[in-house]
């Protein structure tokens, strides 16, 4: 691909699911990237920094995603091909919709119109077809085959190994708040910087998003047939309360709620679990799979969603900088769409695509 004029240097700061994605895309068009973090992608204080994440395109009435997560898919895919590391899981996913299924019936709009394979299956079927499962208040469930656990630390760091295979050039570092100017040697800078966003840009991002404290639990499994990796599907609960499980093999089965806790510093937070917190996860683990109602607690800890008002993520230009870039508020969704998101960055800051609507930061100039 010919190299663009106006971009031929680039910065990226932040070597997390974003950042690393991006400037993997802005080095596959020709652009001389260098690629910051101050501990390294997927370290421990990183919102990428966990064992699993889950990949799926059931999204409510969000359309916008089902079509990054379809764009996400072949990529790390690819990446897995490229490397011949395990990266995707293929598990299928069910969604145990509540009383209120308006999210669920919206879902499964979008999947149909975009020809994503799933299915609708009363509490009875989805028995049979899963037995080790308790669908008892369960409305429906919506099953899709496709869906995946992304093995999360692991492929952030195949993504920054793939970049330097290609020529890009990485430094550990921490890089200063944004002071209105850019380095010399740079045409754009990208800061993908997950929940330090709001610190480094306190004009502009400040609590636009917020770093949020999200406990993580997991449970040993029995070393047998029907518990073994890729056995169990991915489950999310929805209702009263959304708790969400992956279940990964060695690494037990891992279960989080998705409400959004307490404000959170990503810097000096503390990440250890409450007693309390590892008691209802334990409840709901032994609510629907009720086998596992004694499996031993392995691990534990405090993450931080980087959340925005609605959601939505940013990716847009610095108002004040127009070649500075915003790119965060992954939201508790974000890992997934690492691979597009990354694209649509590069795309847009080479000017061969428009930006996003829902990602600007104008929608937020009425608070
Ligand atoms: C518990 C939990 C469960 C989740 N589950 C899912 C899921 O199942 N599916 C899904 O798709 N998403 C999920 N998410 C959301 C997803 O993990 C995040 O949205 C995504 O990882 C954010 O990536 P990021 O690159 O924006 O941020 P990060 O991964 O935090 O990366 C930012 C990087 O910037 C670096 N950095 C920060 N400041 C500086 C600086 N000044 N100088 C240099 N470097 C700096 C940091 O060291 C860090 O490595 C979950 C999140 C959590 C916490």
């Amino acid at each position: 691909m010919p190299q663009p004029r106006s971009v031929t240097r680039a910065t990226v700061i932040g070597a997390g699911a974003f950042g690393g994605w991006t400037a993997l895309h802005l080095l596959r068009r020709g652009v001389h990237v260098t690629l910051w973090d101050a501990w390294g992608p997927a370290n421990p204080r990183a919102s990428s920094g966990d064992d699993t994440r889950i990949i799926r395109a059931t999204y409510g009435p969000d359309r916008i995603y089902v079509d990054l997560t379809l764009a996400s898919f072949p990529q790390w895919r690819a990446l897995q091909k490229a490397t011949g590391q395990l990266v995707l899981r293929e598990t299928g996913a069910l969604w145990l919709a509540a009383r209120d299924d308006r999210w669920e019936r919206d879902a499964m709009g979008h999947l149909r119109d975009a020809g994503v394979p799933h299915q609708q299956l009363s509490p009875t079927q989805a028995k049979k077809r899963y037995p080790l499962f308790n669908f008892s208040g369960v409305n429906f469930v919506i099953e899709e085959p496709g869906a995946a656990y992304l093995r999360a630390r692991a492929a952030c760091a195949l993504v920054l190994g793939q970049f330097l295979a290609e020529g890009g050039t990485y430094r550990e570092g921490r890089v200063e708040a944004f002071d209105g100017r850019t380095p010399p040697d740079t045409d754009i800078v990208v800061y993908a910087c997950g929940p330090w966003m709001g610190k480094l840009f306190p004009d502009v991002i400040g609590d636009l998003i917020r770093p949020t404290r999200q406990e993580l639990f997991y449970f040993g499994l029995p070393s047998m047939d029907g518990y073994r990796d890729g056995q169990i599907p991915v489950w999310l609960d929805r209702g009263p309360g959304i708790w969400y499980s992956i279940p990964s093999g060695g690494q037990g089965i891992k279960l989080a709620s998705d409400d959004r806790g307490p404000v959170f510093d990503p810097d000096n937070g503390d990440r250890g679990v409450t007693p309390a917190v590892l008691a209802e996860a334990r409840a709901k683990l032994a609510e629907r799979l009720p086998s596992l109602a004694k499996a031993p607690f392995l691990d534990g800890k405090a993450c931080q969603y980087e959340q925005t008002p609605d959601s939505h993520f940013i990716i847009d230009r610095h108002p004040k900088a127009s070649n500075v870039w915003l790119v965060g508020g992954g939201s508790g969704h974000g890992f997934k769409h690492g691979p597009a998101v990354g694209e649509l960055v590069a795309e847009c800051a080479l000017e061969r695509r428009k930006l996003e609507p829902t990602f600007l930061l104008k929608r937020f100039a009425k608070r």
